[in-house]
């Protein structure tokens, strides 16, 4: 079938490995001055088979993001970089976007992680509560996925990781509108699959289950213990086992898959 897109942005999916591995990579981690994106935006500065990116860290705050940028730097001994906005403001993401060009010119790596949570029953969740949660998960990571892919067309083998959760698989009570936040990240990433596969770009997600960050502070201690106990491996997560699989869905280990999702839950959906 006659694909619609122009010659040049088709890439050859056979290419040499070694393609894959310029120097230096670009890899912009949204959400990253604390918790899974910081842990992730670790992972890919430091040297080893899934590192040695110029890792640009991201945040709201302009501080705080050069901050967690200047940190993650000594604590790695690898490349940072920061940028900064709000992801549910489209013009704040453009902007973002173009910093990121004029510095580095180009992206190999996007991880779409920032995120926000907020528990409460579907009759109680107040409009500004529903706007908030879609704005910053599901519209923000559209708005970072498009603007993000002039840069990640001049990248090499470029990949793309959206962090959904497992409460976008299976929902779950008083969890209502943030589960269907992150369930609008699991048809965008399998949609951007399909439309990206034929550039070059493979597009995936992680789902983890709870991973002990910021974010569980508005969860309580009972829910936290039965969760455990529902997880086969007994545990909560941490940013760290996120951050692994984060990394391997980038890097060219897994060159042939696009459009899945992998749970990183313990072993809680089985
Ligand atoms: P966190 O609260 O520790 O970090 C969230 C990050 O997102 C922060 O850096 C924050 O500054 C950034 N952020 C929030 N709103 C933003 C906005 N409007 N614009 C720009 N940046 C913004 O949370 P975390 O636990 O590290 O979560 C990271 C991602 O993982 C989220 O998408 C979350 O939904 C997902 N997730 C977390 C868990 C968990 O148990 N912690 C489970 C499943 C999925």
């Amino acid at each position: 079938m006659a694909s619609a897109l122009p010659p040049s942005d088709r890439e050859d999916p056979a290419a040499d490995d070694l393609a894959c591995l310029p120097e230096p990579r670009v890899a912009l981690v949204t959400g990253s001055t604390r918790g899974i994106g910081r842990a992730v935006a670790g992972t890919l500065a430091a040297p080893g088979p899934h590192g040695g990116y110029v890792a640009v860290l991201h945040g709201r705050d302009e501080e705080r993001a050069a901050k967690a940028a200047a940190e993650v730097a000594a604590e790695t001994g690898g490349t940072t970089d920061s940028v900064h906005g709000d992801v549910s403001d489209h013009g704040q993401v453009s902007a973002m976007m173009r910093r990121i060009y004029q510095r580095h010119g180009r992206l190999d790596a996007l991880v779409v992680n920032a995120g926000i949570h907020e528990a409460g029953l579907l009759g109680m969740t107040s409009l500004d509560t529903i706007k908030r949660l879609f704005g910053v998960n599901a519209i923000g990571a559209v708005y970072t996925l498009q603007a993000a892919l002039r840069l990640l067309r001049r990248g090499a083998c470029p990949s793309v990781v959206l962090v959904s959760s497992v409460m976008g698989r299976t929902g779950a009570p008083g969890q209502t509108v943030y589960s269907a936040t992150k369930a609008a990240i699991l048809g965008l990433t399998r949609a951007t699959s399909k439309e990206l596969g034929p550039t070059g770009i493979r597009v995936n997600a992680v789902a983890p289950g709870y991973i002990q960050t910021d974010l569980l502070a508005t969860l309580d201690e009972r829910a936290l213990t039965a969760t455990v106990e529902a997880t086969p491996l007994g545990r909560l997560g941490t940013p760290g086992d996120v951050a692994a699989a984060v990394a391997f869905l980038l890097s060219p280990d897994s060159g042939f898959i696009t459009g899945q999702v992998l749970g990183v839950d313990g072993g809680l959906i089985r």
